[in-house]
């Protein structure tokens, strides 16, 4: 067999991957013809081949302790899901899911609770990553639109990381910037709190203290203003100006934690080349004023005209490789497919007839952290995980472990027998996993890329979409015929077509006729995709997408983050959320044993923290115990702990359980970011 083209599964840049099947596994190497990478891969890309072994891995459909058959398992969830509904109303049902899942499952889920459930109650672990970009970006701009592409990065004069330790976290694209650097002299700055890998590699890093992004953009607005930088033409088009100056001018400076040199330096950079690009990820989303950050961004690039042009605009850094399909089928709980308004009489018309749906939701569902509270409290009583262990990955992970112990009727789709979400359920489905699946996946930069398989699943394991098509069908529901995910892909991009007509930016209707040999052959391309507009930037031509064409600026109060010792945390170089796949490999092992506690030289003396001793990391009633790693790239009172590491004792190191992770009130996203903590030796 040749070669056969696919996509990385871990990050949101995307990165193209050529597989050859052998005899003991799979040959991994960089795409060199897939945009995104042009043959590059990362430590995690490189090691895919470790990964994909048939260790632990489900390989039947269990009940309790019972190994089932498909029907038997099917005619289970769909009887239980159907009569929960029937005996409490559909929205005490709920399905989690994942940036995990390709499109085509994220689209059937959302097809069978929104449309034919009647229930919006479907959130995923997206919302843990992205929901304040996606608020952000509709507050400004009217829909959840990502304006740049990559190349923006290689064609800006300054690029601006805002809470992204992008040399670690989406280090393919960080490759890309530092080539740029390289060639053109790209000026390169890091706004963080810690001093991360990639402030190795920036201009000028600016240590910022907790809490405290918004008010330098805030800062840098204002000073745009003094010094007559302000887009005089782009304001015009702009709602929320004089509000968005007026609060901008009332930043009070020391909230940032910089002098003013720090800050003045910031300003000469940002203010000073017309091409910018501001790129941000967890450290500005993972927070409980997360949407007010990104506006903050918004604001600057709005107000000064750096939105929309060949290197220079704002950008999400997706975490996971598909966060951005999700957002494209409405896989948030406040989102309608295409990315239509579920909030919006018109747009849920069109939904119900593309669909024929029966019961389309009318109001949105339960965003993660509530829709777990729900949990806990009983309303919601039956319950589907895909492709996600939020166990370990909410906030107060140990009060989702009991909601989800007490839940009447808990189904998970996962690859793994074993993770910590998996021992809760009544019914355990065998999944297909990366290498198995087919189907579409969406980057950073809206490149929707094929992920192809090179083996047959193990066992009795299915995709993720069939289980739910299946379970559809048995619950009475027309419309979930299909038999391959190009059928689905086809539909998706018909109904694409639909919401282009109502406005919507995402519009793939170019492909509503696929074939499955089109869909079999489809090269990577950036949306949009239709006659009339094909892939590249947003708001090149200054009218946006609110109903009269204008941008909004938000007027945004930053609020300090107070406490003593602030924990803040992250991913580290070679692992990947909570390690179900890269724990596997032994070379991603080494190069972070075991969970660890990064901590200042001053604290760990005030503290009697002991280098490679144990610290007790305590919030939430919880305790995490970690290795003491001491270090000046963390400030005083700011230590760092990475998020990967699980398991139900404290000896584990899992600290999920010890953040409080308050929601956003706009984005519902959690402050997973940084907690207040108490540390002291063990
Ligand atoms: Fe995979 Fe991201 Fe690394 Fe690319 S940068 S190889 S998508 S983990």
């Amino acid at each position: 067999m040749g070669e056969i083209r696919s996509t990385c599964p871990y990050c949101g840049v995307g990165c193209g991957v050529l597989l050859r099947a052998t005899a003991t596994g799979v040959e991994v190497r960089g795409d060199p013809d897939h945009p995104a990478n042009r043959g590059r891969l990362c430590s995690k890309g490189a090691a895919l081949a470790e990964t994909v072994g048939p260790e632990g891995r489900l390989l039947a459909p269990m009940i309790g302790e019972r190994a089932a058959d498909w029907d038997e398992a099917l005619d289970l969830v769909a009887a239980r899901f159907r009569r929960t509904i029937a005996d409490h109303g559909p929205d005490a049902v709920a399905f989690y899911v994942s940036g995990q899942c390709l499109t085509e499952d994220y689209y059937v889920a959302n097809k069978l609770m929104k449309g034919f459930i009647g229930s919006a109650n479907i959130d995923t672990n997206s919302r843990l990553c992205m929901a304040s970009a996606v608020a952000g970006h509709r507050r400004a701009f009217g829909t959840d639109t990502v304006p740049g592409l990559y190349e923006d990065f290689e064609l800006a004069d300054v690029v601006v990381l805002v809470g992204s330790n992008m040399a670690w976290c989406h280090p393919v694209l960080f490759q890309r910037l530092m080539a740029a650097r390289a060639a053109r002299g790209t000026r390169v700055v890091v706004i963080d709190p810690r001093r991360t890998p990639t402030c190795d590699s920036a201009d000028l890093h600016l240590p910022i203290a907790p809490g405290g992004d918004a008010a330098l953009f805030n800062l840098a607005l204002a000073e745009a203003a003094r010094r007559g930088l302000l887009d005089r033409d782009r304001l015009r088009n702009i709602e929320g100006v004089e509000a968005a100056l007026a609060a901008a001018r009332a930043t009070d400076p020391g909230l940032t934690g910089l002098g003013p040199q720090q800050l003045a330096a910031f300003f000469d950079l940002w203010l000073g080349a017309e091409k910018v690009v501001t790129a941000w990820s967890m450290g500005i989303n993972q927070s409980d004023t997360g949407t007010d950050k990104v506006n903050a961004i918004l604001n600057l690039h709005l107000a000064t005209g750096r939105i929309g042009k060949p290197g220079a605009g704002p950008f999400s850094l997706t975490g996971q490789p598909n966060a951005m399909g999700g957002r494209e089928v409405g896989g948030l709980s406040n989102m309608l497919a295409c990315h239509l308004n579920i909030e919006d009489a018109a747009h849920r018309a069109a939904v119900r007839g593309f669909w024929a749906a029966p019961a389309l939701a009318e109001r949105p569902g339960l965003k993660a952290v509530d829709l777990f509270r729900a949990v806990g409290d009983g309303r919601i009583k039956a319950l589907w995980i895909m492709c996600t262990n939020p166990v370990v990955s909410m906030p107060q992970a140990d009060r989702v472990a009991q909601a989800i112990a007490g839940c009447d009727f808990v189904v998970v789709s996962d690859m793994m027998a074993e993770t910590d979400t998996m021992r809760l359920a009544h019914v355990r489905l065998p999944a297909a996993g990366w290498g198995e699946k087919d189907g579409t996946v969406t980057n950073s930069e809206r490149r929707i890329s094929r992920q192809r398989p090179f083996r047959a699943p193990p066992g009795q394991a299915r995709a993720d979409w069939w289980q739910m098509a299946q379970v559809a069908r048995r619950m009475g529901f027309a419309g979930f015929d299909w038999d391959h995910p190009a059928q689905i892909f086809a539909e998706h991009a018909a109904l694409s077509g639909v919401a282009g007509a109502l406005g919507s930016d995402f519009d793939i209707s170019d492909h509503a006729g696929i074939t499955r040999a089109g869909y079999d052959a489809l090269a990577p391309f950036v949306w949009p995709a239709n006659a009339h507009r094909r892939g590249g930037r947003f708001f090149a031509d200054g009218r946006f997408h609110h109903p009269d064409g204008r941008a909004r600026m938000i007027a945004v109060a930053p609020q300090a983050v107070a406490g003593p010792m602030i924990l803040n945390t992250g991913r580290v170089r070679d692992h990947w959320h909570t390690m179900s796949r890269t724990g596997l490999s032994p070379r991603l092992n080494q190069h972070m044993a075991e969970p660890y506690l990064e901590v200042h030289p001053d604290d760990a003396r005030r503290l009697g923290l002991e280098p490679d001793g144990l610290a007790r990391v305590a919030g939430q009633g919880r305790a995490a115990l970690l290795r003491v790693l001491v270090s000046d790239r963390v400030a005083p009172g700011q230590p760092f702990a990475p998020i990967h590491w699980t398991g139900e004792t404290a000896a584990q190191g899992r600290i999920g359980a010890v953040v409080e992770g308050a929601a956003d009130p706009v984005s519902g996203q959690p402050a997973l970011k940084s907690g207040a903590v108490a540390v002291a030796p063990f």
